[in-house]
């Protein structure tokens, strides 16, 4: 095989033995490890599946994993101030590299120190590279082995977007987690050679964007890990992005439309390559389900739009599954959004002059009268779904932590589909029995 690596001192590195999983000796917990700006520690493994708890700590402090990340495109989390935010016990959120490097722009960003200060969120910050929204918004964007190629949504003038414009744009940002410009196809694309191609081009964006990074002892690099759904493409591109040795991995170019069987076959194709003591990170999930599965797999870290973008929409995440608080029979409905929750909207109010109330905070029927006329709705359901989905990964890493994850995990789809397990969808029962647990048994 051709060798994807520039140089010949890296193809050495490379033929080396791999650090993977299985050659590892086995490890007493809790185990830790530091690299770059980062310690991670494993805790706890579920003696069933692949899931793990860990404790990551980043510049800004620490973050129990596994995680959900909730996402602030603009620097801001559309609804919430930074310290609602926090309140969710939300400790580290992402922002896009893209948006922030068009506005405020990279001169605003150095002037004030960086977006935490600019935000004024004192948590950690992850960015992506700015790669995936060109894609994704500019119907312009052309890809070149030099970088990006798009034209300026303000001006038209035609603008490049290099892995080392991107690094430089992140030390600017001052992420506790940057991302590695990669080249991102859909994985969905019938084109074999061009998933090829970019593929073996996020290799070698890797090594720039790693030889541009201008901050390692404060900003932790992270590569991505593409190939498409070619699960074989996938373990070359793992043992490449593995031999560069980043603090944190991530599988990228998931969640673009293909069958989350096909998608989860990836997930645990590559998490079965990689290190026990680093952190893996999924891009692009959301759906509770997925993020269960996803966890039960080996993964840590997930993001997604989904839960804030669809609160905007009046609809509120539960344990039960969705519900649109838009529809009438909710006007009369004085309930908390979700029983038991403990967000700031679901939990009594503290200002109850009653202490024998057990009225919620906010009621359903107040969400439904505000919703689609005042932006107040959106605002509570957003704090609810982003409590949701940080509680959800609490009660996992919890579980795993007390060695009931599978419990947990049979609780969760018996919550969501009360019909009982023929009504579980096929791919994650498929998924979850890959690693043991048997939801049908
Ligand atoms: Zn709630």
């Amino acid at each position: 095989m051709a060798s994807i690596l520039p140089n010949k001192a890296a193809s050495a590195l490379l033929s080396a033995s791999l650090p993977v999983a299985a050659a590892s000796p086995p490890l007493t917990l809790p185990a830790s490890a530091t690299h770059g700006a980062l310690t991670f520690e494993l805790l706890a493994r579920c003696s069933t599946t692949r899931a793990r708890a860990s404790l990551l700590t980043l510049p800004h402090g620490p973050v129990q994993l596994p995680v959900f990340m909730p996402v602030a495109t603009q620097a801001s989390l559309k609804g919430l101030t930074p310290a609602q935010l926090a309140d969710t016990s939300c400790r580290l959120c992402l922002n896009n590299t893209y948006h922030l490097g068009l506005k405020p722009g990279q001169a605003v960003l150095d002037a004030v120190g960086g977006a935490h200060a600019f935000q004024g969120w004192h948590h950690n910050l992850l960015t992506d590279s700015g790669g995936f929204q060109m894609v994704s918004l500019l119907h312009l964007a052309t890809i070149t082995e030099e970088g990006v190629r798009f034209l300026s949504p303000h001006d038209g003038q035609p603008m490049l977007l290099t892995p080392e414009h991107s690094i430089s744009l992140q030390n600017s940002i001052g992420s506790d987690i940057a991302m590695q410009l990669d080249d991102v196809l859909v994985t969905t694309s019938p084109d074999a050679a061009r998933m090829k191609e970019a593929m073996e081009r996020s290799v070698r964006w890797l090594d720039r964007c790693l030889a541009a990074h201008a901050i390692p002892e404060r900003q932790n690099l992270f590569c991505i890990i593409q190939g498409g759904l070619n699960v074989d493409m996938r373990r070359t591109c793992t043992r490449e992005m593995l031999a560069r040795d980043t603090p944190g991995i991530a599988i990228g170019g998931l969640s673009g439309g293909e069958a989350k069987a096909d998608f989860c076959r990836v997930v645990a194709t590559v998490t079965e390559l990689l290190p026990p003591l680093k952190p893996r990170y999924v891009m692009g999930i959301g759906y509770p389900e997925d993020l269960v599965v996803s966890v039960a797999l080996g993964a840590d870290m997930f993001d997604c739009v989904w839960p804030t973008r669809t609160a905007r929409f009046g609809n509120a995440i539960t344990r039960h599954g969705m519900l649109n608080l838009k529809q009438q029979r909710y006007a009369t409905d004085f309930g908390p959004i979700e029983d038991g929750c403990g967000c700031e909207c679901c939990r009594p109010s503290a200002d109850n002059p009653d202490p024998d109330s057990s009225r919620p905070a906010i009621t359903r029927a107040f969400v439904h009268h505000n919703v689609s006329k005042e932006t107040v709705s959106a605002h509570l359901l957003t704090m609810h779904n982003v409590w949701y989905q940080l509680d959800l990964m609490r009660s996992l890493r919890n579980a795993i932590i007390e060695d009931r994850f599978p419990e947990r995990v049979r609780t969760f789809f018996a919550d969501l589909y009360p019909a009982g397990p023929a009504a579980y969808p096929d791919w994650a029962v498929d998924a979850l029995a890959g690693v043991g647990l048997h939801l049908r048994e």
